[in-house]
């Protein structure tokens, strides 16, 4: 800032500046804060996505100049899963924690419609995280292990056509949580004018799709040449390779093959050094500063705004935090008490409803008891005069019994006895009854003709016998 700037901006601030008489001492304050920084450490972190032996791996490796040991992925994953790794590197009197964050199954499923989705839950874990610990009475946001990410190596393969669609859709999901800078990864595949166009394509269909990436930031004078510049080489085409080869008298990064060597590190070959001097020499602080005030301010605004904060209440007056958690309360229980009440009157409700079924089934069931009882009631008419009846018939038929009794009684002194069931209950049946009294009769006229033709047998034998003596 220019020193009428600051001049203008103070007196606007109502701050009247001074000149000191002689030195006071302050002017260490950046040195104090460089010491302080160096004596804590850093932390980065940086989120690897690309499909699987696109070869990230191997460009991380290349640009910390270290191996991080990072076990070789298959392409038989189920889902994409996110793989956290923190090394603890000095350069150096500066201690850096970096935090490497691979996309693990990335781009090997079928269907990768939601394979950002992890992606982004991981990004949003991380803010969380954060947020809980400034949230918290007792937070210790000093020595806290930051994971937000700081920036997103979007890996895009050399094809030379356009964008897939996968990628398009997980840059435009990260955009607004990351710091996302594209590159173009194995770019010793792909010819050198093949290669420009392919950039200008990526570029354009990004611009087109409102995909944004990382700028490098140009408010700087001293760098903001030099950003400005590497903005326009986005998105970098790099090698990676961990393989050292003589070139001259001195060892370099390289790839061979059976026409020529690629040099990692020669700007002529690929934009390796480039990717390296912004990501880490010049822009690191920016990308962690940009993490913190754009994208995690973002998110916890939303979040704060999503649990009823606001800065600015009804008719723009600024409203403390203590007021706002007042209305919140306030309309908590208003919520509550609705709530409450709404229930009670379902519950009222459904009780009257239960009420009246219970009601009908009742009335439903007293017409069927009366419908029954009316229906015993005949019958039990019924079954009197069918009982009047048969006693009637038991009259006469005792009346007939007594008389045929008698007639039989001077009838026959003794008559055949005609074998007869002693089952005292049969002969207490008046149709048993009737049927034995038809057969005394049938029998007693038998017995009657028998008699008659015996009588007259020996009647005609007497004849015969005296017609004989004479
Ligand atoms: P990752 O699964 O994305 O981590 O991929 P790796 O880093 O494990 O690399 C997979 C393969 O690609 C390895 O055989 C690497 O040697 C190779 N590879 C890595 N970087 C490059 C590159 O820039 N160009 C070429 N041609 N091959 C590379």
């Amino acid at each position: 800032m220019a020193s009428s700037e600051v001049a203008r901006q103070l007196q606007n601030d109502n701050c009247r500046p001074l000149s000191l008489s002689g030195h006071v001492g302050f002017d260490s304050l950046p040195d104090q804060l460089v010491n302080k920084s160096v004596n804590q450490g850093f932390c980065f972190n940086i989120l690897c996505i690309g499909e699987t032996g696109i070869g990230k791996s191997t460009l991380i490796d290349t640009l910390f100049n270290t191996s991080f040991d990072d076990r070789v992925s298959t392409h038989f994953q189920p889902n994409v899963r996110l793989r956290a790794q923190t090394y603890e590197l000095q350069e150096s009197n500066v201690r850096l924690k970096l935090t490497i964050v691979n996309t693990v199954g990335f781009g090997d499923q079928i269907n990768k419609e939601d394979s950002y989705q992890p992606i982004v839950d991981y990004i949003d874990a991380q803010f969380e995280a954060y947020l809980q610990e400034e949230l918290k009475i007792k937070r210790s946001l000093y020595n806290y292990h930051d994971t937000r990410i700081h920036v997103c190596l979007y890996f895009i393969s050399p094809t030379g056509h356009s964008l897939k669609t996968l990628d398009l859709l997980t840059m435009k999901n990260l955009d607004s949580k990351v710091n996302i800078i594209p590159v173009i990864a194995k770019a010793d595949t792909i010819s050198k004018t093949e290669l420009q166009k392919f950039k200008i394509k990526l570029m354009s269909e990004l611009v087109s799709n409102g995909v944004q990436i990382y700028q490098f930031p140009t408010d700087d004078e001293t760098i903001s040449k030099i950003n400005a510049t590497m903005n326009g080489h986005l998105p970098f085409a790099v090698v990676g390779s961990m393989e050292e080869m003589k070139i001259g008298n001195k060892m370099v990064k390289a790839r061979q093959y059976p026409w020529g060597i690629v040099q990692v590190e020669n700007e002529n070959h690929c934009d390796f050094v480039k990717l390296r001097e912004m990501l880490i020499c010049t822009n690191m602080e920016d990308l962690r500063e940009q993490t913190h005030a754009r994208h995690y301010e973002l998110y916890r605004r939303c979040k704060l705004e999503e649990m009823g904060f606001r800065d600015t209440g009804p008719e723009n007056k600024p409203v403390s935090l203590q007021e706002t958690y007042e209305a919140k309360r306030h309309e908590f229980f208003g919520e509550l008490q609705r709530k409450e009440e709404e229930m009670r009157q379902m519950f009222v409700q459904r009780v009257k409803e239960k009420e009246a079924i219970l009601k009908e089934a009742e009335r439903e069931l007293q017409a069927k008891f009366e419908h029954l009882k009316r229906l015993h009631q005949e019958e039990r008419m019924k079954l009197e005069e069918k009982r009047k009846l048969l006693e009637d018939d038991m009259i006469a038929f005792n009346k007939r019994k007594a008389a045929t009794e008698l007639l039989q009684a001077q009838a026959f002194a003794s008559t055949p006895s005609v074998s007869l069931k002693k089952d005292k209950d049969r002969k207490k049946d008046p149709g048993f009854r009737l049927e034995l009294l038809c057969f005394d009769v049938r029998d007693h006229e038998i017995v009657n003709v028998q008699e008659q033709s015996e009588r007259e047998k020996l009647e005609r034998d007497r004849i015969s016998h005296r017609e004989f003596q004479k």
